[in-house]
């Protein structure tokens, strides 16, 4: 080889070199938001090419509109209300993403012991968190609530394409699951795309796809102060990677009544606002499954966290938690297990 080529060569992998560590500078970001899921959704991708972009993240909001219908137990117009509306009384023939998000969430529920448990809307129901006017609910009324629920209710038959509650006045309710499902969705499909870098965004529930730099650093990602009644209060930091984090808090859906604060996290087995957690995140590698825990291990505290669930949950993929009980204390699954 002559000398010439020897130091062509060492141009061209010198090129090729600084394109791979800096080709993430190459890239242009398109971003859009709209309402959606009853919050604040934003796509953003980077890529070369605008156009490109903008079509894919529309494509990407048609998605999360579709889903966001169909796995949404209040929208007349989805399969999850008409299977409700038809508990004890039919099967209800269902698209194959209802069969795989339920399949899903029945398995998740039963994981965590059904503190998560998506079968207790006729209690959720009666606190109305989901109206204008939440409200204590009758004793009487949530302890017959109570009696309807359970996961065995609930038969999902593959070869038809049908779900059926088989108890009347048992409904599922998919709040605290569907947005972190969405989210999942819409990050396969823009995978799917080739985007390597970007970011699904439903109301701080979270997911990345890529680094925030060269593949290596990561994104910032704010806990909100649980204690404080501003948003962009942040109570802790997150580094975050190309993966999932989301936050349940008992800020979200709220109300006080005589000094004491009932919110939306409902404890399965008491039918009372959980009590002990003020918020929990939750990071994996699916924002299915970070959704599906932060309410699950909300609802079961830090220590029935720590002493049942932790040696089993750690094995998912890039899982961390972090507990926040009172202003001064925060475990953090990093930092507090040994
Ligand atoms: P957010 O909707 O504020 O992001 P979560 O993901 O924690 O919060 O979900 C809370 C919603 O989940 C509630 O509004 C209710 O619809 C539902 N939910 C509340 N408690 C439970 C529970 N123990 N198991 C399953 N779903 C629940
Ligand atoms: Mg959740």
């Amino acid at each position: 080889m002559t000398k010439k080529n020897l130091v062509l060569i060492f141009i061209i992998v010198g090129i090729i070199t600084t394109y791979i560590f800096h080709r993430d500078r190459f890239l242009i970001p398109v971003q859009k938001t709209e309402i959606l899921m009853d919050t604040v959704v934003t796509v953003k991708i980077y890529g070369k090419d605008k156009n490109y972009l903008e079509d894919l993240i529309d494509n990407t909001f048609r998605l999360l509109r579709r889903l966001s219908i169909k796995i949404n137990n209040y929208n007349k117009n989805g399969e999850i209300y008409k299977i409700n509306k038809y508990a004890g009384i039919k099967p209800v023939k269902v698209d194959k993403v209802i069969i795989d998000f339920l399949e899903k969430s029945m398995a998740l529920c039963r994981s965590t012991g059904n503190y998560l448990d998506i079968s207790i809307g006729a209690v959720l129901k009666l606190w109305g968190f989901a109206t204008q006017h939440p409200h204590i609910p009758d004793k009487k009324a949530l302890e017959n609530a109570l009696k309807l629920k359970g996961l065995q209710f609930i038969k999902i038959d593959k070869k038809n394409n049908t779900v059926f509650i088989t108890k009347k006045g048992i409904s599922i309710d998919v709040g605290a699951v569907a947005k972190g499902y969405i989210i999942d969705r819409g990050i396969e499909y823009l995978k799917s795309k080739k985007i390597s870098k970007g970011v699904i965004n439903a109301g701080g529930d979270i997911r990345f796809i890529g680094f925030k730099e060269n593949r290596k650093v990561l994104w910032n990602v704010g806990i909100r102060n649980p204690f404080k009644n501003d948003e962009y209060n942040v109570i802790k930091t997150l580094k975050v990677g190309n993966w999932a984090v989301v936050t349940s808090g008992d800020y979200e859906r709220f109300f006080i009544k005589n000094g004491i604060k009932y919110h939306h996290i409902i404890n399965p087995f008491t039918g009372y606002p959980a009590r002990g957690v003020h918020s929990v995140t939750v990071c994996a590698n699916s924002a299915f499954i970070a959704d599906g825990l932060a309410t699950a291990i909300f609802v079961m505290g830090k220590k029935v966290f720590q002493k049942n669930f932790y040696s089993k949950f750690k094995k998912i993929p890039h899982f961390r938690v972090v507990i926040i009980t009172s202003p001064n204390e925060i475990f953090d699954t990093n930092y507090n297990i040994h």
